[in-house]
């Protein structure tokens, strides 16, 4: 077996036709578009056509409602401080527990700026506490960001009905959500959502990194956080990055025609490594029980083992998986994630994430079902809690 990459809610690979979408505007097309010349005027276009496609991913009515960014943490960033500069009269800010840093780290300095903060939190599914959400939301609220999956879990906010509840309190409270861990997985549809703002990755969806865009509902008025030129309407400058836009407007098309296949066989290919999973280590438990989630995402806590061990003996073959977000894997932390679910510190420390594409094949899924036992095995003979682990068999069995 080759490389077997389950990592893909940390990164993806270029699809092929994203990236022969893009050599043109590298090799013959790499006129600055705004300049005035006619050579100028077919990246100018291909950008155009690109805005276009992207409102289509998001379902937003206007194209004038996107600002293509460099990434997901831009765009995040963009949305929070520029509706918050907009409402400056404004200090209560709301966002969940289980948010990625991206947001969660602009919240945190937003507070030691002065704004007040609430962060709401999950229960043991890794479902948000919207009764916390609705008490939580007064006249002052200025901005609430929530997530549309999360990262580690998979598991998906009821974004609709946040955006019902949080208009009915204060129907000029805004509302961002970051959309990063569902493009591709699930259809958006900002409109039917009543969200205010919402962002997207590229490398998330099979486009490469260092793209993103941002959805502002024309309603809602922002700040850009890069000044410079005119370029996105003045809310976002510096030259256009015209090979990755058509990249990522290519994987936007190719993501729209691939919904059910994600909906169908990825999800068929995660149930099937999660069930024998669960059938075949007796110490494994699901991180997230079986709530809502995107279809490509498992959560695994293997109890009384260690993380990064287990995911150090999956890459001697060639297995590539994760603990916690890309973000915070390196360091011993448990993931604020899980420990905002609750889950048990016995299993925390062991709990690996896998998240397949559409590259991923029933060989892999079935080669990672046959080596996860006795990898988990192995681990469990030196583990330092015997007597637990002989407890939790006996009460498995
Ligand atoms: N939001 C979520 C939920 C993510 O998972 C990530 C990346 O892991 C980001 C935002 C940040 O995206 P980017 O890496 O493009 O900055």
């Amino acid at each position: 077996m080759g490389l077997i990459y389950l990592d893909n809610n940390a990164t993806t690979k270029v699809d092929p036709n994203v990236l022969e979408a893009m050599l043109p505007y590298f090799k013959e097309e790499y006129a600055n578009p705004s300049s005035i010349y006619d050579f100028a005027k077919r990246s100018n276009h291909a950008i155009k056509e690109a805005r276009g496609v992207i409102k289509d991913f998001f379902n937003a009515e206007n194209e004038k409602e996107i600002i293509f960014t460099s990434c997901g943490s831009e765009s995040a960033n963009t949305a929070i401080r520029g509706v918050l500069n907009m409402n400056k009269n404004k200090r209560h800010i709301i966002t969940s527990k289980v948010e990625h840093p991206c947001v969660l780290n602009v919240y945190r300095a937003l507070e030691k700026e002065g704004y007040k903060v609430d962060y709401i939190g999950v229960n043991s599914n890794g479902e948000l506490d919207l009764a916390q959400l609705e008490s939580a939301i007064d006249d002052d609220t200025a901005l609430v960001s929530i997530m549309y999956a999360n990262n580690e879990t998979g598991v998906i906010f009821p974004i609709e009905k946040i955006s019902q509840i949080i208009k009915s309190k204060n129907p000029e409270t805004k509302f961002f959500v970051d959309a990063v861990q569902v493009t591709g997985k699930i259809p958006i549809d900002v409109q039917a959502c009543g969200v205010d703002l919402m962002s997207i990755s590229g490398h998330k969806f099979h486009a490469p990194k260092g793209i993103g865009a941002l959805y502002v509902n024309s309603k809602a008025l922002i700040t850009p956080l890069i000044i410079g030129g005119h370029q996105e309407r003045g809310k976002r400058a510096g030259t256009e990055n015209v090979p990755y836009i058509v990249g990522m407007a290519r994987a936007a098309e190719l993501a729209m025609d691939n919904l059910k296949y994600e909906a169908t066989e990825i999800r068929r290919l995660r149930d099937k490594l999660e069930a024998n999973i669960l059938k075949n280590v007796f110490n494994a438990r699901i991180n997230a029980g079986v709530v809502n989630r995107v279809p490509n995402t498992t959560n695994i806590g293997f109890e009384y083992i260690e993380g990064e061990l287990i995911l150090l003996h999956l890459s001697d073959l060639g297995i590539c998986a994760s603990s916690g977000s890309a973000c915070t894997s390196g360091s011993l932390e448990p993931s604020h994630v899980l420990r905002a679910m609750n889950v048990p510190f016995t299993a925390i420390h062991g709990s690996i994430r896998f998240s397949l594409s559409k590259f991923t094949t029933e060989n892999e899924i079935d080669y990672v079902c046959e080596k996860m036992p006795s990898i988990i095995e192995k681990l469990t003979n030196i583990s330092p809690f015997q007597d637990e682990l002989a407890a939790l068999k006996r009460l498995k069995h």
